[in-house]
């Protein structure tokens, strides 16, 4: 007989388990290696997934047969999963989850239809004669060919019908995907310059051997062409891309341009599509109708079994991290499939992550420069001392903003400002001076704790009495501060009224579309102003923008994790960026409470290299990444005690078990102690080898399976802390 190990998870004790079970006769043509299938398990049925497929002769106990079969193909023919359960610590049936097109995840079967369309066709073999005059018009209309039965009813249901029945025509229904884009223009290739030239040089000829890149190159300096014309000479070896971005609703002009360059043979794959739009892209991928996949994140699991490349733009994207069990780094898995299939992986930034350009000056990458931007000039940037300002009463724009707007408008040149998202209400800041409490320790914000009304450090848990005076400029001026972009729309309304001006941000975006419509009419110029959060900062190229204000260049500073200088520096290197895309040159303001801190002074300068060099100083000073990686355990519960309490277990078991070359911080308050009455506390474990503190975690992971008071969640290597 042939039987089947399955693994099932058990939810109660959130692990998996592997049993064997018997294949019953009329699936075992079926079954396969990689494919969810129902078992019965106690009184019920379970959702497990076919490990191992084999003979067996005889048992010493009755085996239970399978029930059925959940999928047809197996998700992704390689064991992707596997080295994401090591990687993350999580369960395997998880992972496989994870990899799955949401649209497959129904538990039985598929739950979205397949869209189909009826067409109409004439029945060559017969003799009727049609009768009426719409019956002679139907015949007539389906002579030159089939039609959609939808236009043939706009000329009677109801001789339709009667040659249906009579045998003259007959339906035809054919399965249609969702998004057909019809009108696909040509783009023709770009003639390369020499820096573009020697990158793609490089790359062209390891096309056969696993190779990671980081592609360093500068806003502007046209990595975009460089990717399209590897690609394409992939596609001619007949093999197939997968591009990944931050989130496609935030990059249309990429998407744009792929698809004036490749035509049909693009699947896009994104969050805002609908279940039965994400369901047709997935199987365009699986009928191979397509060789190029763009999408966020989740592409990465694309099921292409001859893959030639992959890209990665905006590595340091955040977006990258799942944050949710599985937490899995999308590099680490393009790194694991672009291994597999011995092909190159193409990281590109103009501002990397601190870890990628370490690791690609130690040669785990191998680096690939572009520092010029394509039109050969970078915009200037002007610093602005806020602390300045104020004192001539500009709290909001600074007087050579306000001027340099009005020179703009009256130039007919467009405009973008950026106000950052308010942050973190809990970060106390001074009204005047810009001054933030940070911990000594950890050099992160302290954040404000309501219930006790002291300062703390949710990295360590350092605590202080709350600010009432500013130790810098003395001012009692002290709270969080900031604007919202609709206050700030109002108040530009004010100031320039003849100004034409939009909005864009969550507010603004949150219906499907919503980023397009808002790009394409300020492209299109019908707006002098562009005024939005950090969402308008990318992948956005308006040829007629020659002046970009940043409100609050050092709001992102006061974000509570060690990374806010590289936010900072990210975020305002990719808006300097902005302006000055096309022939006119570009200007850009910078206000901040800080001009000194070396983010903003590095991002004026547009030397990534420089702030790289800064940072590392202090990511080894504090011993933070790239020199120690982290761990962050997070536990979690509504009995505060409880969670307290198995936190200082955690935290003393670790102490003990690890060796001291580990730094164990905490237990403290997370970043958000508290949500919907659930309570959090969490450790962070500096460490250098992943492989000296797995036991240990696996070991605390197994042990809170079924505490049902208390939950853990264990992040390593987090992007947010
Ligand atoms: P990046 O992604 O590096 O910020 P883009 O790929 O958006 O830069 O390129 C910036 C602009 O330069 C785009 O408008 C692009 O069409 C143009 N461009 C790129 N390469 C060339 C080239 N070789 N010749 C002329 N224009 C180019
Ligand atoms: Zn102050
Ligand atoms: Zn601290």
């Amino acid at each position: 007989m042939m039987v089947a190990d399955i693994l099932v998870e058990l939810k109660t004790k959130k692990m998996d388990q592997t049993f064997t079970y018997l294949i019953p006769d009329e699936l075992k043509e079926l079954i396969k290696v990689g494919i969810r299938v129902l078992v019965p398990f106690g009184h019920q049925q379970l959702e497990g997934f076919v490990l191992k497929i084999y003979p067996k002769e005889a048992v010493d106990y009755p085996l239970k047969p399978i029930t059925s079969l959940v999928d047809q193909e197996p998700i992704l023919n390689e064991e992707l999963w596997a080295y994401i359960a090591k990687k993350t610590l999580s369960n395997l049936i998880s992972c496989y989850q994870a990899m799955l097109p949401s649209a497959l995840k129904a538990k039985q079967g598929f739950l979205v239809n397949k869209k189909y369309e009826i067409y109409l066709e004439l029945n060559k073999d017969t003799d009727y004669q049609p009768t009426s005059d719409k019956q002679k018009a139907v015949v007539a209309f389906l002579k030159a060919g089939r039609q959609l039965k939808k236009s043939v009813d706009l000329i009677s249901p109801s001789a339709i019908n009667t040659l249906i029945k009579k045998g003259v025509i007959f339906e035809v229904k054919e399965e249609v995907y969702r998004l057909n884009d019809e009108d696909v223009k040509e783009l023709s290739s770009l003639v390369l310059n020499e820096e573009q030239n020697s990158v793609i040089d490089k790359v062209l000829i390891n096309l056969n051997t696993f190779s990671p890149y980081l592609l360093y190159g500068v806003t502007g300096s046209g990595k975009t062409e460089v990717y399209m014309q590897v690609i394409t000479r992939v596609l001619s070896m007949g093999k197939e891309v997968i591009v990944l971005v931050p989130e496609i609703s935030l990059t249309p002009q990429l998407v744009e341009n792929f698809k004036k360059r490749f035509g049909h043979a693009i699947a896009i794959i994104h969050s805002r599509l609908s279940e039965g739009e994400k369901y047709d892209e997935w199987r365009k991928i699986e009928r191979k109708e397509v060789a190029i996949v763009i999408g966020a994140r989740s592409a990465i699991f694309a099921p292409f079994t001859n893959l030639g490349l992959i890209i990665i733009d905006e590595e340091h994207s955040q977006t990258y991290k799942q944050e949710n069990n599985p937490r899995y780094n999308t590099i680490d898995l393009a790194l694991w499939r672009a291994k597999r299939h011995q092909i190159p992986l193409i990281l590109g930034s103009a501002t990397p992550s601190i870890e990628s350009y370490t690791r690609a000056k130690t040669g785990a990458y191998q680096l690939l420069v572009m520092e010029n931007r394509v039109n050969r000039q970078f915009p200037q940037v002007f610093l602005i001392d806020m602390k300045e300002e104020i004192r001539h009463n500009h709290k909001i724009l600074s007087r050579l903003l306000v001027d340099k707007i009005n020179d703009r408008l009256l130039k007919k040149e467009q405009i973008i400002l950026l106000l950052n998202r308010r942050g973190y209400s809990t970060v106390i800041t001074c009204h005047n001076c810009g001054y933030t409490d940070k911990c000594p320790n950890c050099d992160i914000p302290l954040t404000y704790h309501k219930t006790s009304s002291m300062m703390r450090c949710h990295y360590c848990g350092y605590g202080s009495q709350r600010l009432e005076i500013c130790p810098s400029c003395k001012s009692v001026d002290i709270n969080e501060f900031g604007m919202g972009t609709q206050r700030l729309e109002e108040f530009m309304h004010q100031t320039f009224p003849s100004s034409r001006l939009v909005r864009m941000d969550i507010d603004t975006t949150s219906k499907k579309g919503g980023h397009e419509q808002i790009i394409t009419a300020f492209r299109r110029h019908e707006f002098d102003i562009l005024i939005g959060t950090q969402m308008i900062s990318k992948g956005l190229d308006f040829p007629n923008v020659t002046l970009v204000g940043v409100l609050n260049g050092d709001a992102t500073l006061n974000i509570p994790d060690f990374r806010s200088a590289e936010r900072t520096f990210q975020l305002l290197n990719q808006v300097a960026g902005r302006a000055g895309r096309g022939d006119l040159t570009g200007e850009v303001i910078i206000q901040s409470y800080n001009i000194d801190h070396y983010s903003i002074l590095k991002a004026s300068t547009h030397d990534y290299v420089g702030f790289y060099q800064e940072e590392l100083k202090i990511r080894q000073m504090l011993k933070y990444p790239p020199y120690y990686n982290l761990c962050l355990i997070k536990m979690l519960g509504k009995d505060y005690d409880e969670v307290v309490s198995e936190a200082k277990k955690i935290a003393t078991y670790l102490k003990e078990e690890l060796s001291s070359d580990n730094i164990i911080l905490g237990p403290s308050s997370a970043n958000m102690p508290r949500i919907n009455n659930v309570f959090f506390l969490q450790i962070i474990i500096k460490f250098k080898k992943t492989d000296s503190i797995v036991k240990a975690l696996t070991f605390i992971n197994d042990r809170y399976r079924t505490n049902n008071k208390v939950s853990i969640e264990i992040d390593l290597n987090p992007v947010r802390i």
